[in-house]
């Protein structure tokens, strides 16, 4: 049976291409040198796929900084104000041009922006943007995609597959950048470059084109349904020599089944890792020309593929089709998973071998059609690894299953009403109107990155470690003191991160060497494995939270992450749902909620700041997900006295579609991120009526400039026109660990200012 992949990890295996794209935008390399590297990867990428057998391996999938923006360059979508960068074309040709709209350009005397950059899909992979204007013109504007078929094929031969993401995906994955115009109306003068583009590498020699379009598994408005319609009808009618593969996944079809099944094309891919029970209806719907690509092995994930339910849905398929119209895939991109579980020398044998990435979804997908083919032997050896994770005491824990099963919704209720909680929480603290505080971290210099370094290797006794990390926390302190903030924190400085900083410390979880994954750009994640049933064997912020409040008359708050937040940057357990798994660390924040009350911290603060990320890509999945988030947030902050006062956090969000769910966490005090959007935010709070206490960010931290007193005061005059001004607070919009201490102590100086003017005009 034929198998494919769809797209392969270009970071390279030690991350070479970040560290040279770093060189080169430090003019430490030439191009030359940074070509030779990525020429490297991309040969390393298509040997490796070659021998773990796959059949049409996919060319163009490497990028220097990101696929779409690739493409808007092969498309010529270039805005206007990159024009003078061109103009100063060096030696490195076009890659100025393209580095320019990915980072921005500060060289002689232009000043130019960086294009805007977002979330792929679902995914934690940022893309760049593409910017559209009314009278949009397209044209195959450089040979890239060309000469990488090129190269791929004097490897690959008929084996090598272009990839490109689709025309109609490619509109709306962009933005209109003026007004009066719909940009899915461009896929007319669109479609005829694409048609250019694929008969091009028809004629080179290109069996197959890979065209992803995830959007296909998304809410579509009729028109952009019958955009798909019109694109792939003429591209069926003007391409020959050619077959098409669309490319859709992170979803099910849905109400678009008939639509993809319908395209005139040759093969359709689908993703049944996170939607199998979209097999049957495709199955049913699937006309007799076009051959299924199953996504079988997931690639989102670090598991081991558990071959027999595979080959339950290959089977399924197979007897519908025959085995000459199915193909074996990954359910995606491999470009979220880490790279090789080889160079992982250091995680438990026995976990290891339930585990798999990229490099080994590969030799997965080979053995899977081998096994569909009749090899059974095969079988036996994943059979006894699937077998050995579902029963293994370190995955299961009765006591935790357990615990989770008895939860209820009292346990998800704070005892009594906001109103109430408000009343006598003001009473204890007696802060002023407009109360300042900061959102958790403060800069983290490289002194403090050192230390933490430094002791991780052995170089730092514990007890030198902690008085360094003592010294610098007091120091922040008495410096909040002497600016006037009113709720203190006490800077984060023993914390690497908000989610490997508890996963470090609780069961459940375990830390790769190599596990990096690209974010965007040259900027690569490490995500934790949550492999087990998650528990906390002991207290997790207690020691430097009361270490702080012991040096202060000022409140102190207690800083934790809150479950959909390490739920979602995490990779997480395929063997239960996400709902579970978050009810399972949701109950072990709470007990550290409890221990921090105990040990006498008054406020205590839960940042959530994925939650809005984590909302499922369909409108119909939405509500169930959003139930389980806000009931794992609640239970985190649930159990306390009134007198304790619960904050939340969250990062740039849009609130509109979910402000019900916001409000229902009922956090006593949420802080949120607005000054960017000049408080625009913050009306789906105040069309809510939302009735609890509200910090809305008055200073950008992310970027160096610091916000005057009259800005912020402005900002703060807006934000009371829209919410009763007793509600609210006065913080950044997020926090402090990514800037320096000079522009942070100037900013919150004048933040504390704004607030003081805010007091005397009330
Ligand atoms: N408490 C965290 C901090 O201040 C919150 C960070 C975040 O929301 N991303 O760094
Ligand atoms: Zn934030």
């Amino acid at each position: 049976m034929l198998t494919q992949n769809l797209g392969y990890p270009r970071i390279g295996g030690q991350r070479q291409l970040k560290k040279a794209c770093e060189q080169f935008w430090a003019g430490k390399i030439d191009l030359t040198e940074l070509y030779n590297v990525a020429q490297k990867i991309k040969e390393e990428n298509w040997q490796t796929q070659l021998e773990a057998g796959i059949d049409l391996i996919p060319c163009n999938d490497f990028s220097f900084y990101d696929q779409t923006l690739d493409t808007s360059l092969l498309l010529g979508v270039v805005p206007q104000r990159y024009e003078a960068v061109r103009s100063q074309a060096t030696d490195n040709g076009e890659l100025d041009l393209y580095f320019a709209m990915a980072r921005g350009y500060q060289k002689n005397g232009l000043d130019i922006t960086a294009m805007e950059m977002t979330k792929w899909l679902d995914t934690n992979y940022h893309y760049i943007v593409p910017e559209f204007k009314a009278d949009q013109q397209f044209r195959i504007n450089n040979e890239n995609i060309f000469n990488e078929y090129n190269q791929a094929k004097a490897l690959l031969g008929a084996k090598a597959k272009p990839v490109i993401i689709g025309p109609v995906s490619y509109l709306l994955l962009g933005k209109e950048k003026e007004a009066g115009f719909d940009r899915i109306e461009l896929i007319s003068s669109l479609v005829p470059v694409y048609i250019e583009i694929i008969n091009r590498l028809g004629q080179s020699g290109a069996a197959w084109i890979q065209l992803d379009e995830p959007c296909l598994a998304l809410d579509l408005t009729k028109k952009e349904k019958e955009a798909f319609e019109f694109a792939y009808k003429t591209i069926a009618q003007q391409v020959s020599g050619v077959k098409i593969l669309v490319a859709t996944y992170f979803e099910a079809l849905l109400d678009n089944t008939s639509l993809a099944v319908g395209l005139p094309v040759d093969a359709l891919h689908v993703d049944l890792v996170r939607a199998p029970e979209q097999l049957d209806e495709v199955l049913s719907l699937i006309p007799d020309r076009l051959i299924l690509s199953v996504g079988v092995v997931d690639g989102r994930n670090v598991w081991k593929n558990d071959y027999e339910k595979s080959l339950q849905l290959i089977n399924l398929a197979v007897g519908k089709l025959g085995a000459d119209r199915v193909i074996i895939a990954p359910s995606c991109s491999l470009l979220h998973s880490p790279i090789d579980l080889e160079l992982e020398t250091a995680i438990d044998p026995e976990i290891k071998n339930w585990m798999a990435f990229a490099r080994q979804k590969l030799v997965e997908i080979n053995e899977l059609s081998q096994i569909a083919d009749g090899n059974t032997e095969l079988l036996a050896e994943n059979k006894a690894a699937i077998a050995s994770r579902r029963s293994s005491q370190k995955v299961h824990k009765q006591a935790v299953k357990d615990r989770v099963a008895a939860i209820t919704d009292a346990d998800a209720t704070r005892s009594t009403a906001f109103p109430v909680r408000q009343q006598i929480q003001r009473e204890r603290f007696n802060l002023p109107a407009f109360p300042t505080t900061t959102i958790g971290s403060f800069p983290q210099t490289n002194d403090i990155r050192q230390l933490r370094a430094r002791f991780k290797k052995g170089d730092l006794t514990l007890e030198a470690y902690e008085n360094a990390i003592e010294q610098a926390t007091i120091e922040a302190i008495r410096w909040q003191e002497e600016i006037g903030l009113d709720v203190l924190v006490h800077g984060e400085f023993e914390r690497n991160d908000m989610v490997e900083y508890f996963g470090e410390q609780l069961d459940g979880f375990l830390f790769t060497k190599n596990g990096w994954v690209q974010s965007y750009g040259s900027r690569c994640v490490k995500p934790p494995v949550i492999y087990g049933d998650i528990s906390r064997p002991a207290d997790m912020t207690v020691r430097w939270s009361t270490f702080a409040a012991a040096q202060t008359d000022k409140p102190m708050k207690g800083m934790l992450t809150g479950p959909v937040t390490i739920l979602q940057w995490s990779f997480v357990r395929d063997d239960q749902p996400r709902e579970q798994t978050s009810n399972q660390i949701a109950l072990a924040i709470h007990d550290e909620v409890l221990a921090l009350e105990k040990a006498g911290i008054g406020i205590i603060q839960i940042d959530e700041a994925a939650i809005r990320e984590g909302l499922p890509l369909r409108k119909a999945k939405r509500p169930h997900y959003l139930a389980w988030a806000v009931r794992g947030f609640r239970i985190t902050a649930s159990g306390v006295q009134d007198r304790t006062q619960i904050h939340t956090h969250m990062c740039y969000s849009e609130f509109n579609d979910i402000i019900e769910h916001i409000a229902a966490m009922d956090a006593d005090v949420i802080t949120i991120e607005t000054s960017r959007s000049q408080m625009e935010l913050l009306q789906a709070f105040a069309h809510f009526e939302y009735p609890n206490e509200i910090g809305p960010g008055v200073y950008d931290i992310h970027s160096p400039r610091v916000p005057t007193t009259e800005e912020m005061s402005s900002l703060l005059a807006k934000a009371a026109d829209l919410l009763p001004a007793q509600n609210l607070w006065v913080n950044p919009d997020c926090g402090l660990k990514t800037r320096k201490w000079p522009e942070t102590k100037a900013a919150l100086e004048n933040m504390v200012a704004a607030a003081r003017q805010a007091r005397e005009q009330i």
